[in-house]
């Protein structure tokens, strides 16, 4: 047996079948090999006809009793045939496979198997997989795509195992695969193909499934590696004066350090004071749990240190948000602060050493003027910036100290995986016990109710509240999304005629001036789009509309819903949606019953996978074939593996796991 080089050496395979897989991005004998069964259809379980029920996958065996091709009047044809058991019959029907009456005879015994639906009042098998299969033989079922039938690809791939797997070589110490029970990864490709039975399948698959996971490990690993052999830019110190005076800040609050907040203020002092390598670390916490006066401790040190800082935020309205708790907080220290967004003209270079600037993107053109200057680089809601340029003002080899905030919560299991390379601080709890916001999934015909009800609370009790529409035009191809501003037409006019209404979206020229009507209550509703997802503190609203809830992810509803319940009154959300989807309903419905934004992602994670979840975050997720980001068991024990190869095989090279498969992730340093 030879091992193969090409494609090409594959008997009978043409050049039209080369352009085939080349579309799906099939190219060589190994993209061919990890091309995976989507599913298995379990001929050890074979179902008796009379049992079955409609919905159901099932495998049948029985006789071909009668089988016909029908021409229909629009010049389809299609294929129908009835099969019997001891115990009964059914329908099987195919579309435009004409051929079948060559491979399907009537007397044939054979198996069939596929979802049974009822058609024409009558179980029904539409377009079964079939064959001639043994009992006990699990066959494996491909994705069928640019027209390469599963056959085909079963009958190819499985023919010539031999040679796709000659070159594979066991990319773990032996060691390791007993230690763990894990089978030869030559062993696992041969099953994940092929099973004998459902044991050996389903360890390939936990086999294939941890090589993926071990390779983004790995390479957090090794990111990490490399992060720790850097030097800080500029050294942190913290005597008793420095302490006297962050103490003396810390008193001057209007409210006390949250027990949370004081741990993860100690975490990330200890971080900013180590002068062996630079603080790489991300602060999480959920909206509204106060992070932003950690962030302003961390300058204040930086500052005293006589080092410049850097915060950096997404928008401008967040931008100049944080300036003014900058200056609140920062006020009676004297540090001189800065604001910069792309309208100012603050010239860099002039700027004091102990400097705070705010910024948005806009410092980053100057960044020559600050970058060797840099103690510490703040960066809030991470996610929106990119890698490059959150790079292109670290000095590669000396970065200053590096601190992330986010409020988008991210599932251990990601932080184990995807984001291993930089070290967690979590604010736990709240300040207060706010209220939790009343959430309610509004049906359509609520609607009426809901806006009177909403009219009454403005007009009684000076309540604000926000209306958040999906996109800013009408969008053709989503005929039931909301655009803001028809929304805010219609609003204004046939529903809140009496109340005073503003707008606001990317395109909006003067946002200062919206939001700060909306501040001081000259307007009782905004009427927006996801633009103020981020950040945005307006305490004395406490209702919030999110229109097409359906098209926000759970995680990026938890953040809207963050806008209110900030201050002291009870505070109210509701989710329309024109989908009357049960699976949506039900992810919708979600959000009445709980809270906490870490289990809220964690749930989105689980229903919709990494890539919709955190489809914000910077860094690109690998497009896994096998592996789930959220099981924590499979993800555990890459740990635990990673962590025994370093302990235990200091000869190993980590880089051997890193595959083509989760080399598409890019991550920030
Ligand atoms: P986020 O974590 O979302 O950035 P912020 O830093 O904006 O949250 O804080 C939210 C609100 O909580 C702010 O109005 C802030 O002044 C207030 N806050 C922060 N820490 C405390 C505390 N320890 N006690 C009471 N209020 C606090
Ligand atoms: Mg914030």
């Amino acid at each position: 047996m030879s091992s193969m080089d090409s494609l090409s050496q594959i008997p009978g395979l043409g050049t039209k079948t080369l352009e085939k897989l080349a579309k799906l991005n099939i190219k060589n004998p190994l993209d061919l090999l990890y091309h995976f069964p989507h599913r298995y259809l379990d001929f050890s379980r074979i179902t008796s006809i009379k049992n079955a029920n409609d919905s159901e996958t099932i495998t049948i065996t029985g006789q071909v009793t009668s089988f016909r091709n029908i021409f229909t009047r629009t010049g389809k044809n299609l294929q129908k045939a009835a099969v019997a058991d001891k115990t009964g019959s059914i329908n099987l029907i195919w579309f435009n496979q004409p051929y079948l009456s060559t491979t399907i005879r009537v007397g044939d015994v054979l198996s069939f198997a596929g979802t049974v639906t009822i058609y024409q009042g009558k179980p029904t098998i539409i377009a079964p997989e079939y064959g001639q299969y043994s009992t006990g033989s699990i066959i494996a079922v491909y994705p069928e795509t640019a027209k390469l039938s599963s056959k085909w690809f079963r009958k190819t791939i499985q023919s010539q195992l031999g040679p796709l797997t000659q070159n594979i070589k066991e990319t773990l110490p032996p060691a390791i695969l007993n230690r763990y029970h894990l089978p030869h990864l030559h062993q696992a490709l041969y099953q994940i193909h092929s099973p004998i039975n459902q044991q050996n399948l389903d360890s390939a698959r936990l086999r294939l499934a941890l090589d993926e996971i071990l390779s983004i490990q790995s390479q957090s690993y090794l990111q990490k590696a490399q992060w720790l052999k850097k030097t800080p830019q500029k050294i942190l110190v913290a005597d008793k004066t420095i302490n006297g005076q962050i103490n003396q800040l810390i008193k001057s609050l209007p409210f006390q350090l949250t027990p949370s907040q004081a741990k993860v203020w100690t975490e990330i002092k200890t971080d900013l004071l180590a002068t062996d390598k630079p603080t790489n670390r991300l602060l999480q916490g959920d909206v509204g749990s106060g992070k932003t006066v950690v962030a302003v401790l961390a300058a204040y040190l930086n500052s005293l240190n006589h080092h410049l800082t850097l915060y950096l935020s997404p928008t401008e309205i967040l931008t100049r948000q944080h300036f003014q708790t900058f200056t609140k907080i920062l006020k009676p220290t004297g540090v001189p602060l800065y604001l910069m967004t792309s309208s100012s003209h603050l010239q860099l270079d002039k700027i004091e050493d102990h400097a705070i600037i705010l910024s948005t993107h806009a410092a980053l053109y100057q960044k020559d003027k600050i970058k060797d200057r840099l103690g510490l680089l703040i960066i809030d809601e991470q996610h929106k910036f990119g890698v490059a340029q959150r790079s292109s003002i670290q000095n590669p080899l000396h970065p200053p100290h590096c601190l992330t905030m986010t409020a988008t919560p991210i599932p251990r299991t990601i932080f184990l995986t995807i984001l291993g390379h930089l070290d967690l601080s979590t604010i736990e709890s709240p300040p207060k016990n706010r209220l939790p916001v009343k959430t309610f999934l509004v049906p359509n015909f609520k609607r009426p109710n809901c806006y009177a009800w909403i009219k009454d609370q403005i007009s009684r009790h000076h309540s604000q509240a926000f209306i958040v529409c999906p996109f800013i035009e009408q969008s053709e191809s989503f005929q039931t999304v909301k655009s803001a501003i028809k929304e805010f037409d219609h609003l204004s006019k046939n529903i809140f005629p009496d109340l005073r209404l503003g707008l606001i979206h990317s395109q909006t020229k003067d946002k200062d001036k919206v939001i700060s009507d909306f501040q001081v209550q000259k307007l009782d509703i905004l009427v927006t789009t996801p633009i103020i997802e981020v950040g945005i503190d307006i305490p004395n609203a406490s209702i919030i509309i999110i229109q097409s809830a359906d098209r926000f992810g759970l995680a990026q509803l938890h953040q809207l819903r963050g806008r209110v319940g900030r201050g002291n009154a009870q505070s109210y959300c509701y989710l329309f949606t024109e989908s009357t989807d049960d699976k949506t309903t039900k992810r919708l419905e979600y959000l009445q019953t709980h809270h906490h934004g870490l289990q809220i992602a964690e749930y989105d994670l689980k229903i919709r996978g990494p890539g919709e979840t955190f489809s914000t975050l910077q860094h690109g997720f690998p497009s896994l074939k096998l592996a789930d980001l959220s099981d924590t068991k499979l993800i555990s024990l890459g740990q635990l593996i990673i962590k025994d190869l370093i302990a235990n095989f200091p000869a190993f090279d980590l880089k051997t796991l890193i595959t083509a498969t989760a080399t598409s992730i890019t991550t920030a340093n």
